[in-house]
Protein backbone atom coordinates (compact mmCIF):
# COMPACT_ATOMS: atom_id res chain seq x y z
CA UNK A 1 0.00 0.00 0.00
CA UNK A 2 1.56 3.05 -1.33
CA UNK A 3 1.67 5.63 1.79
CA UNK A 4 1.66 9.95 0.95
CA UNK A 5 1.58 13.05 2.81
CA UNK A 6 -0.95 14.86 3.54
CA UNK A 7 -1.37 18.08 5.98
CA UNK A 8 0.97 16.66 8.59
CA UNK A 9 -0.12 12.75 8.16
CA UNK A 10 1.44 9.82 6.35
CA UNK A 11 -1.49 8.35 5.05
CA UNK A 12 -2.76 5.59 2.74
CA UNK A 13 -2.73 6.86 -0.60
CA UNK A 14 -6.15 6.34 -1.55
CA UNK A 15 -7.85 7.79 1.75
CA UNK A 16 -6.92 11.30 1.01
CA UNK A 17 -9.12 13.76 -0.01
CA UNK A 18 -8.64 17.44 -1.17
CA UNK A 19 -11.25 19.93 -0.68
CA UNK A 20 -12.93 21.23 -4.38
CA UNK A 21 -12.55 24.60 -2.75
CA UNK A 22 -8.47 24.46 -2.95
CA UNK A 23 -6.72 27.14 -4.35
CA UNK A 24 -4.65 24.32 -6.07
CA UNK A 25 -7.24 23.08 -7.90
CA UNK A 26 -8.94 26.38 -8.88
CA UNK A 27 -6.27 28.75 -9.74
CA UNK A 28 -3.07 26.70 -9.83
CA UNK A 29 -1.70 28.33 -6.91
CA UNK A 30 0.73 26.37 -5.21
CA UNK A 31 4.44 25.69 -5.95
CA UNK A 32 5.94 22.04 -5.96
CA UNK A 33 9.55 19.95 -6.05
CA UNK A 34 10.97 17.07 -6.95
CA UNK A 35 13.90 15.33 -5.21
CA UNK A 36 15.20 12.01 -6.48
CA UNK A 37 16.87 9.52 -3.93
CA UNK A 38 19.65 7.07 -4.98
CA UNK A 39 18.96 4.20 -2.49
CA UNK A 40 21.20 6.10 0.50
CA UNK A 41 20.83 9.30 0.05
CA UNK A 42 18.66 12.30 -2.30
CA UNK A 43 20.65 14.26 -4.60
CA UNK A 44 20.62 18.11 -4.03
CA UNK A 45 18.05 18.20 -1.30
CA UNK A 46 19.39 21.48 0.40
CA UNK A 47 19.32 23.01 -3.42
CA UNK A 48 15.38 21.33 -3.60
CA UNK A 49 14.76 23.04 -0.24
CA UNK A 50 15.89 26.22 -0.64
CA UNK A 51 14.48 26.41 -4.20
CA UNK A 52 11.35 25.13 -2.76
CA UNK A 53 11.50 28.29 0.28
CA UNK A 54 12.02 30.59 -2.88
CA UNK A 55 9.24 29.53 -4.92
CA UNK A 56 6.91 29.38 -1.53
CA UNK A 57 8.13 33.41 -0.88
CA UNK A 58 7.72 34.76 -4.60
CA UNK A 59 4.21 33.29 -4.78
CA UNK A 60 3.39 34.65 -0.78
CA UNK A 61 2.37 31.07 0.50
CA UNK A 62 3.16 31.22 4.22
CA UNK A 63 4.69 27.20 5.21
CA UNK A 64 6.56 27.57 7.78
CA UNK A 65 7.37 23.71 7.93
CA UNK A 66 9.44 24.35 4.75
CA UNK A 67 12.86 23.13 6.09
CA UNK A 68 11.62 19.81 6.80
CA UNK A 69 11.37 19.18 3.54
CA UNK A 70 13.94 16.69 3.51
CA UNK A 71 12.94 14.51 6.52
CA UNK A 72 9.54 14.45 5.14
CA UNK A 73 10.64 13.38 1.95
CA UNK A 74 12.88 10.72 3.43
CA UNK A 75 10.33 9.30 6.16
CA UNK A 76 8.12 8.44 2.63
CA UNK A 77 11.25 6.27 1.33
CA UNK A 78 10.88 4.58 4.67
CA UNK A 79 7.45 4.17 4.92
CA UNK A 80 7.35 2.93 1.41
CA UNK A 81 9.74 0.72 1.62
CA UNK A 82 12.38 2.21 -0.57
CA UNK A 83 15.49 2.58 1.20
CA UNK A 84 18.14 0.86 -1.80
CA UNK A 85 15.92 1.47 -4.46
CA UNK A 86 15.76 4.78 -6.42
CA UNK A 87 12.75 6.78 -6.25
CA UNK A 88 11.70 10.56 -6.76
CA UNK A 89 9.54 12.68 -4.23
CA UNK A 90 6.75 15.31 -5.28
CA UNK A 91 5.50 17.34 -2.73
CA UNK A 92 3.32 20.37 -3.73
CA UNK A 93 2.19 23.20 -1.42
CA UNK A 94 -0.90 25.55 -2.29
CA UNK A 95 -2.34 28.20 -0.58
CA UNK A 96 -5.42 26.64 1.05
CA UNK A 97 -8.94 25.85 0.76
CA UNK A 98 -11.30 28.88 0.68
CA UNK A 99 -14.26 30.22 -0.76
CA UNK A 100 -13.58 31.35 -4.44
CA UNK A 101 -12.27 34.65 -4.92
CA UNK A 102 -9.48 36.07 -6.77
CA UNK A 103 -8.08 37.91 -3.27
CA UNK A 104 -6.04 35.70 -1.45
CA UNK A 105 -7.70 34.35 2.03
CA UNK A 106 -8.42 36.88 4.77
CA UNK A 107 -7.35 35.67 7.44
CA UNK A 108 -5.26 33.44 5.76
CA UNK A 109 -6.01 29.63 5.41
CA UNK A 110 -3.20 26.68 6.39
CA UNK A 111 -1.42 25.87 3.11
CA UNK A 112 -2.17 22.42 1.83
CA UNK A 113 0.71 19.91 1.60
CA UNK A 114 0.66 17.09 -0.19
CA UNK A 115 3.78 14.76 -1.14
CA UNK A 116 4.34 11.22 -2.70
CA UNK A 117 7.34 8.94 -3.13
CA UNK A 118 7.35 6.93 -6.43
CA UNK A 119 10.29 4.01 -7.64
CA UNK A 120 12.28 5.45 -10.40
CA UNK A 121 12.97 2.64 -12.51
CA UNK A 122 16.77 2.75 -13.43
CA UNK A 123 18.73 1.56 -16.77
CA UNK A 124 18.22 3.97 -19.59
CA UNK A 125 18.64 3.13 -23.26
CA UNK A 126 18.00 6.97 -24.51
CA UNK A 127 21.45 7.49 -22.77
CA UNK A 128 22.80 5.32 -25.58
CA UNK A 129 21.22 6.35 -28.63
CA UNK A 130 20.08 10.56 -27.72
CA UNK A 131 16.72 11.46 -27.80
CA UNK A 132 14.72 14.01 -30.47
CA UNK A 133 12.93 16.82 -28.94
CA UNK A 134 10.38 19.30 -30.82
CA UNK A 135 11.37 23.23 -30.92
CA UNK A 136 8.04 25.15 -29.83
CA UNK A 137 6.97 28.68 -29.42
CA UNK A 138 7.50 29.39 -25.42
CA UNK A 139 4.03 30.59 -24.52
CA UNK A 140 4.66 30.38 -20.29
CA UNK A 141 4.32 33.20 -18.26
CA UNK A 142 7.24 35.11 -17.59
CA UNK A 143 8.00 33.59 -14.12
CA UNK A 144 9.67 30.35 -15.15
CA UNK A 145 12.14 30.98 -12.29
CA UNK A 146 9.17 29.88 -9.62
CA UNK A 147 8.46 26.42 -9.66
CA UNK A 148 4.33 26.32 -10.08
CA UNK A 149 2.42 23.60 -10.42
CA UNK A 150 0.56 26.12 -13.15
CA UNK A 151 2.23 23.82 -15.84
CA UNK A 152 -0.88 23.80 -18.51
CA UNK A 153 1.79 25.58 -21.59
CA UNK A 154 4.85 22.46 -20.42
CA UNK A 155 2.08 20.08 -20.58
CA UNK A 156 1.13 21.03 -23.97
CA UNK A 157 4.08 20.82 -25.20
CA UNK A 158 5.09 18.25 -23.83
CA UNK A 159 2.27 15.77 -25.25
CA UNK A 160 3.07 17.47 -28.44
CA UNK A 161 6.38 16.31 -29.04
CA UNK A 162 5.30 12.60 -27.85
CA UNK A 163 2.38 12.74 -30.20
CA UNK A 164 5.33 13.27 -32.96
CA UNK A 165 7.51 10.54 -31.56
CA UNK A 166 10.09 12.87 -29.60
CA UNK A 167 11.01 12.66 -25.79
CA UNK A 168 10.83 16.25 -24.90
CA UNK A 169 9.83 19.72 -26.23
CA UNK A 170 12.38 22.99 -26.59
CA UNK A 171 11.17 26.33 -25.63
CA UNK A 172 12.03 29.24 -27.89
CA UNK A 173 11.08 32.79 -26.71
CA UNK A 174 11.91 35.74 -28.72
CA UNK A 175 14.18 34.07 -30.92
CA UNK A 176 16.18 32.27 -27.72
CA UNK A 177 16.33 28.33 -26.49
CA UNK A 178 15.47 28.53 -22.94
CA UNK A 179 14.72 25.65 -21.51
CA UNK A 180 12.40 22.42 -21.98
CA UNK A 181 9.68 21.43 -20.65
CA UNK A 182 10.93 20.00 -17.55
CA UNK A 183 14.62 19.78 -18.29
CA UNK A 184 17.57 22.36 -18.64
CA UNK A 185 19.31 22.59 -21.72
CA UNK A 186 23.03 22.69 -22.85
CA UNK A 187 24.66 23.27 -26.20
CA UNK A 188 28.37 22.05 -26.77
CA UNK A 189 30.50 24.24 -29.83
CA UNK A 190 34.66 24.34 -30.01
CA UNK A 191 34.53 22.05 -26.72
CA UNK A 192 32.78 24.81 -24.71
CA UNK A 193 29.26 24.06 -23.34
CA UNK A 194 26.41 26.99 -23.48
CA UNK A 195 23.51 27.05 -21.25
CA UNK A 196 20.69 29.76 -20.61
CA UNK A 197 21.39 32.33 -18.17
CA UNK A 198 19.22 32.21 -15.03
CA UNK A 199 16.58 34.36 -15.46
CA UNK A 200 12.74 34.82 -14.91
CA UNK A 201 12.79 32.84 -17.94
CA UNK A 202 14.11 29.52 -16.96
CA UNK A 203 13.83 27.67 -14.32
CA UNK A 204 17.50 27.21 -12.09
CA UNK A 205 17.46 23.67 -12.50
CA UNK A 206 19.45 21.74 -9.44
CA UNK A 207 20.66 19.21 -12.08
CA UNK A 208 22.52 22.36 -13.92
CA UNK A 209 23.84 23.74 -11.01
CA UNK A 210 25.30 20.15 -10.43
CA UNK A 211 26.36 19.61 -14.52
CA UNK A 212 27.87 23.51 -14.52
CA UNK A 213 29.79 23.12 -11.38
CA UNK A 214 30.95 18.98 -12.48
CA UNK A 215 31.95 20.20 -15.93
CA UNK A 216 34.22 23.09 -14.26
CA UNK A 217 35.70 20.60 -12.10
CA UNK A 218 36.86 18.89 -14.64
CA UNK A 219 38.40 21.91 -16.76
CA UNK A 220 35.44 23.03 -19.14
CA UNK A 221 34.38 26.24 -20.00
CA UNK A 222 30.77 26.92 -19.08
CA UNK A 223 29.74 29.52 -20.64
CA UNK A 224 25.92 30.80 -19.29
CA UNK A 225 24.63 32.73 -22.03
CA UNK A 226 21.08 32.42 -24.24
CA UNK A 227 21.43 30.85 -27.84
CA UNK A 228 19.98 31.79 -30.47
CA UNK A 229 17.26 28.64 -32.46
CA UNK A 230 19.23 30.28 -36.02
CA UNK A 231 22.46 29.01 -34.54
CA UNK A 232 21.59 25.68 -33.64
CA UNK A 233 23.42 24.57 -36.67
CA UNK A 234 26.54 25.81 -34.81
CA UNK A 235 26.34 23.28 -32.38
CA UNK A 236 27.81 19.71 -32.46
CA UNK A 237 26.01 18.01 -29.60
CA UNK A 238 23.29 18.92 -27.52
CA UNK A 239 22.25 17.39 -23.82
CA UNK A 240 19.35 18.01 -21.07
CA UNK A 241 19.41 17.78 -17.60
CA UNK A 242 16.95 17.47 -14.64
CA UNK A 243 16.21 15.23 -11.80
CA UNK A 244 13.65 12.54 -13.82
CA UNK A 245 16.00 12.60 -16.92
CA UNK A 246 19.60 12.89 -15.36
CA UNK A 247 21.69 13.73 -17.95
CA UNK A 248 20.12 12.49 -21.78
CA UNK A 249 21.62 13.07 -24.98
CA UNK A 250 19.46 14.86 -27.40
CA UNK A 251 20.62 13.92 -31.19
CA UNK A 252 17.81 15.56 -33.46
CA UNK A 253 15.66 18.54 -33.02
CA UNK A 254 12.47 18.75 -35.02
CA UNK A 255 14.27 15.44 -36.99
CA UNK A 256 17.42 17.40 -38.02
CA UNK A 257 20.53 15.39 -36.74
CA UNK A 258 22.89 16.97 -34.12
CA UNK A 259 26.52 16.50 -35.03
CA UNK A 260 26.79 12.72 -36.29
CA UNK A 261 23.84 12.12 -34.50
CA UNK A 262 25.19 9.81 -31.30
CA UNK A 263 25.75 11.12 -28.23
CA UNK A 264 29.27 12.78 -28.37
CA UNK A 265 32.54 13.04 -26.22
CA UNK A 266 31.67 15.99 -23.73
CA UNK A 267 28.32 14.94 -23.26
CA UNK A 268 30.01 11.56 -22.57
CA UNK A 269 32.17 13.38 -19.70
CA UNK A 270 29.41 15.27 -18.52
CA UNK A 271 27.41 12.01 -17.81
CA UNK A 272 30.52 10.36 -16.60
CA UNK A 273 31.33 13.01 -14.44
CA UNK A 274 27.74 13.09 -12.91
CA UNK A 275 27.94 9.36 -12.16
CA UNK A 276 30.86 10.50 -10.11
CA UNK A 277 28.85 12.54 -8.14
CA UNK A 278 25.88 10.07 -7.69
CA UNK A 279 28.17 6.71 -6.11
CA UNK A 280 28.20 8.12 -2.84
CA UNK A 281 24.38 8.72 -3.13
CA UNK A 282 23.72 4.55 -3.82
CA UNK A 283 23.14 2.36 -1.61
N1 LIG B 1 13.12 23.33 -16.19
C1 LIG B 1 11.84 23.00 -15.96
C2 LIG B 1 10.76 23.77 -16.62
C3 LIG B 1 11.53 21.93 -15.10
O1 LIG B 1 10.26 21.63 -14.85
C4 LIG B 1 12.60 21.20 -14.52
C5 LIG B 1 12.31 20.07 -13.65
O2 LIG B 1 11.22 19.60 -13.53
C6 LIG B 1 13.90 21.57 -14.80
C7 LIG B 1 14.14 22.66 -15.63
C8 LIG B 1 15.07 20.84 -14.19
O3 LIG B 1 15.11 21.09 -12.81
P1 LIG B 1 15.79 20.04 -11.82
O4 LIG B 1 17.15 19.77 -12.34
O5 LIG B 1 15.83 20.77 -10.52
O6 LIG B 1 14.94 18.83 -11.80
Amino acid sequence: MNISYFNGYYLPHGEICISPDDRGFLFAEGVYEVARWYGKQFLGIESHTERLKRSLREMKIDWPEADNYPSLAHELIIRNRMAGKQALVYLQVTRGSAARTHSFPSPPVNPTVYAFAKEKKTGNRDNETGIGILMTEDIRWSRCDIKSISLLANTMGFQEALDKNMQECLFVRDGVMTECSHSNIFFVRDNIIYTHPESKYILSGVTRKIIIKTAREIGMIVKEEPVRADDLHKFREVFIGSTSFEITPVTGIDGVQIGNGVPGPVTRLIMSGFEAVLIPLKG
